[in-house]
């Protein structure tokens, strides 16, 4: 089963952001176009933040572990 996945905008003029949760039927957020509901600027993604790229490593870690054992 494909999660759906989430992902951080924020809007490059005011700084408001929002986290999008998308469906599993839509690929990617280059599918949806988001605009701030403050400023009506095209809103980007967010790099993922410092927790979701340690909580990546740590699966990346546990996974290579677990391979070379
Ligand atoms: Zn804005």
């Amino acid at each position: 089963m494909i999660q759906p996945k989430s992902y951080s905008v924020i809007c490059p003029k005011c700084s408001y952001s929002k986290v999008v949760h998308l469906q599993s039927d839509v690929l990617d957020i280059r599918d949806i176009i988001l605009f701030c509901p403050k400023c009506n600027s095209l809103m980007q993604k967010k790099e993922p933040s410092f927790v979701t790229k340690f909580i990546d490593f740590l699966t990346k870690y546990t996974r290579t572990k677990r391979n070379s054992a």
